[in-house]
């Protein structure tokens, strides 16, 4: 049975409270979205009916600031998955010390059935309906699975139609002309890829020795393959959702972008093809989930070969799962840590909006840099000094400063 993320996403908080040993109201505070809204809104579609969509957005926290966090359209989109994923996002810019608490959203829908104008409609409709409690200074979506920066830009356009001027601090992940940041696009494979030049280091494996296997060729896997590969890593194996491929000598991500643009699938790529279970399970040095959610379980936990798990999704590992890598002393880079890299830039675009003023790709990666590389030795720091598990000493940085917060606010 498919774990539930909610539940998942309350005992990773609930063990990170009681390893803090902080007063238990903390975790009863933060077990759960301070908002949840709920939107229907009807659609006309290419063949003339009419068809009634589902979307959430969830507001988890926001002791430290406005909510933030991506908008994802896809066809498992349920309430429960939008709830957690607002909680890991309120953790993650925690985690990185961004000024955002955290929010999610999704709209139940099928994106690769859809024609560009039934996506637009979906994305108008559902920004008008989620408007009174979205905002500059109150909740901030972004891109996440299946939505990019074309939506992004229909998101900004509606909701500036809404309140008759235009409003580019409302949502972040937007194109370079309407107000986007340089580097955000690649944004969640570059702090992704920092953190994993920084465990490397700690284990002393040599970036031009280390094997990589990725799960997932969108907007994270893609990047983070071309990163990598460009640094002396070797991919040795790479899948998205129609499968996966494997070459032992090595594939080069530009090559297979060029060939699942053309087939539709890296799977044609040069090598041999395997299922995403028999990927995951590939010797490496590094195996980057960079997909979807729940994919390492207590079912194949036992079986991951990767020294380091660098989690590029959102909440890839199970909370049995993570139990098993962690005795088997499994390097995990968790999520809200490894895939800090895409809100981070967004905070930084977000401040741009707000400045009205623009920074270049260099300055961009710099404070990018900076960043996640202050966060990684913290959560080390912690999991050393606290011996507890990665994931335990990413919450507990996390939590330390929004308890800090709530505190200092007085609940
Ligand atoms: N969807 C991305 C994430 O899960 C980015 C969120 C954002 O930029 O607000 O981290």
């Amino acid at each position: 049975m498919k774990d539930n993320v909610f539940q998942t996403a309350q005992q990773q908080i609930k063990s990170a409270c009681e390893k803090l040993g902080v007063e238990p109201k903390f975790y009863e505070v933060l077990k759960q979205p301070k908002r949840v809204m709920e939107v229907s809104f009807p659609v006309k579609m290419d063949d003339g009916s009419v068809q009634v969509f589902t979307g959430y957005r969830s507001q988890h926290d926001d002791t430290l600031g406005p909510a933030k966090g991506g908008i994802r359209f896809h066809p498992d989109v349920t309430m429960d998955e939008v709830k957690a994923l607002s909680m890991w996002m309120t953790m993650k810019c925690a985690v990185v010390g961004l000024p955002f608490g955290g929010g999610k959203g999704g709209v139940k829908c099928n994106p690769k059935e859809l024609s560009m104008r039934e996506l637009e409609e979906i994305t108008r409709g559902f920004t008008r309906a989620i408007a009174p409690i979205i905002g500059n200074e109150k909740d901030i979506p972004a891109p996440d699975v299946y939505t990019n920066q074309q939506v992004m830009a229909w998101m900004v356009d509606e909701f500036s139609r809404v309140k008759g001027y235009t409003d580019y601090g409302v949502v972040t992940g937007k194109p370079l002309t309407l107000g986007g940041s340089k580097g955000r696009n690649e944004a969640t494979a570059r702090g992704c890829f920092i953190t994993i030049r920084e465990a490397l280091k700690k284990l002393a494996i040599p970036m031009s020795e280390a094997k990589i296997v990725i799960q997932g060729f969108g907007n994270a896997g893609y990047y983070l393959a071309e990163l990598m590969y460009n640094a002396g890593a070797k991919i040795i194996g790479v899948s998205d959702s129609k499968g996966g491929i494997y070459n032992k000598d090595g594939l080069d991500p530009v090559a297979l972008l060029g060939i699942k643009k053309e087939k539709g699938s890296v799977i044609y790529g040069n090598g041999q093809q395997l299922t995403n279970e028999e990927l995951l399970e590939l010797e490496c040095d590094v195996l980057i989930p960079a997909a979807l959610e729940n994919v390492i379980t207590e079912i194949n936990g036992g079986n991951i070969k990767g020294k380091i798990v660098a989690e590029a999704a959102n909440g890839p590992t199970t909370i049995k799962g993570d139990e098993i890598l962690h005795q088997r002393k499994i390097l995990v880079i968790p999520d809200i840590l490894a895939s800090a890299g895409g809100v981070t830039v967004s905070y930084f675009e977000w401040v741009q909006n707000n400045m009205n003023y623009y920074w270049d790709e260099e300055e961009v990666n710099s404070k990018l840099e900076k960043i996640m590389v202050d966060a990684f030795e913290k959560v080390y720091f912690m999991h050393l000094n606290k011996g507890v598990s990665m994931r335990d000493a990413a919450y507990m940085v996390a939590l330390e400063r929004i308890i800090e917060g709530l505190k200092y606010r007085g609940i």
